[in-house]
């Protein structure tokens, strides 16, 4: 497989290439460890000299060849699988900073995201600034320290679905000499390649579209093998200094453009350990080999859905990017040109009781703490996440009382719209 080969391909046949008489799906590897016959052949193992699986805390082949794939789509040089998008995000930074160290991120991110660095990377010693991400680049260059050493955001915003500006973020992060980390989970490969835009390292929540059938919880990180950790070596001493607990090696040095996945791997993973099962990793798979075709029909959907949405009089505002009204829309179509994702955000007339008449006459639609996969399903902040607030409390917390979140998934989007409208119809009547 080359990265010539287009997205859809890639979906398909990236990352594991069996020979004669092999399975032709990859194998789900169950087994913690891996047999050798030389003890100085499993020394060499442990010190890195060799390459090879010897305990699955560490690598496992299927886990690889489901990684590799993500690499492909992502156009990077290598990837590892994490055992959620939590793990994915933690692992991405702190493979990078340490206690003492400072970071940046956008304030428009995923609210799990978003208490990791504000509240448990703090109590690590290591200090995050949030940064609004539409505002100029001299305003983000001034929340740069001499210890600053990564800046964070997301493609698309979980839940707001706002825009980023990669190159943007890119360049300022680049004239401060550290890398930019892109949560892709959103867009997914198949609508936009972060890497193509300066990006250095992309992760992904894949329990999302990845997966993309509420199997299972998973993340991954991915490295574009781009950013010169060297040409800053005195901010990344965990990869351009010798690792004690490699007797000495130099990540740098040793693994050129695969330092930092190696890093990640062989001291992340092997001291915290929060792996991917086998068996995951093959669910994991299976979502990927039909993320293009499902992608495009999600994108469809949500348009149509969201279109409708915007011509209805009971509703009062849609967000989605790739409606002209949107204030990202122009980001959308440079950033996202074939389409943005299934998720939108919209408000209705009539206060919560009226949504929560709306939500409870809804058939197809269904209410859940999720977004993005096959499920159509909805949630209303101010009557689930953030119910003990007042409306005049959400809204000092940025958050529009009305405001509903819409994950599209895969029914017919025809069938969809008339389970809205139904609804709709239905609240209006008890008024
Ligand atoms: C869901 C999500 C995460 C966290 O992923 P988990 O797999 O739930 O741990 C991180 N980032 C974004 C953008 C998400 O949507």
């Amino acid at each position: 497989m080359t990265k010539k080969n287009s997205v859809g391909t890639l979906c398909v046949q990236a990352g594991y290439n069996p020979g004669n008489g092999e399975p032709r799906q990859i194998p789900i590897v169950q087994s913690t460890t891996f047999k050798y016959s030389s003890s100085d052949q499993m020394g060499r193992l442990f010190d890195l000299e060799d390459s090879g699986y010897f305990y699955t805390r560490l690598q496992n082949p299927t886990n690889d060849a489901v990684a590799a794939k993500i690499a492909a789509l992502e156009g990077g040089v290598a990837a590892m699988l994490t055992s959620s998008g939590q793990s994915a995000n933690f692992f991405a930074c702190f493979n990078i900073c340490e206690a003492g160290d400072h970071m940046i991120s956008t304030a428009s991110i995923y609210g799990g995201t978003f208490n990791l660095f504000g509240v448990t990377f703090k109590k690590m010693g290591i200090d995050v600034t949030f940064v609004d991400q539409n505002a100029s680049e001299e305003e983000i260059a001034a929340a740069f320290r001499p210890n600053t050493k990564l800046v964070f955001g997301e493609t698309l915003s979980n839940p707001g679905v706002r825009v980023l500006d990669i190159e943007k973020l890119a360049r300022v992060a680049h004239s401060h000499g550290v890398p930019l980390i892109i949560d892709n989970t959103f867009p997914t490969p198949v609508n936009c390649r972060p890497f193509e835009w300066g990006a250095d390292i992309v992760t992904h929540s894949t329990t999302k579209y990845m997966d993309g059938h509420g199997v299972g919880v998973g993340g991954v990180i991915v490295d574009s093998g781009n950013f010169d950790w060297e040409a800053n070596a005195e901010k990344f001493p965990g990869l351009c200094t010798p690792d004690e607990s490699y007797h000495g090696l130099t990540y740098t040095k040793k693994f050129g453009r695969m330092a930092y996945i190696t890093k990640a791997t062989s001291q992340l993973m092997r001291d915290l350990g929060a792996i991917q099962s086998p068996q995951n990793a093959f669910y994991l798979n299976l979502g990927l080999q039909s993320l293009a075709v499902r992608v495009k029909r999600h994108n469809e959907s949500a348009l149509k859905v969201a279109k409708f949405l915007e011509a209805n009089p009971l509703v009062k505002w849609v967000r989605f990017p790739d409606l002209e009204s949107d204030p990202d829309h122009a980001l959308a179509q440079k950033y996202l040109p074939g389409g943005s994702c299934g998720v939108m955000s919209f408000a209705i007339e009539g206060g919560r009781e009226f949504a929560n008449r709306f939500m409870d006459s809804l058939k197809l639609v269904t209410i859940e703490t999720h977004v993005a996969d096959c499920y159509t399903c909805i949630l209303h902040p101010a009557s689930h996440t953030h119910r003990q607030l007042s409306d005049e409390q959400l809204r000092e917390a940025g958050v529009d009382p009305d405001l509903m979140r819409l994950s599209i998934g895969l029914e017919d989007a025809d069938d969809l719209i008339a389970d809205i409208t139904a609804a709709l119809e239905a609240a209006a009547s008890q008024n």
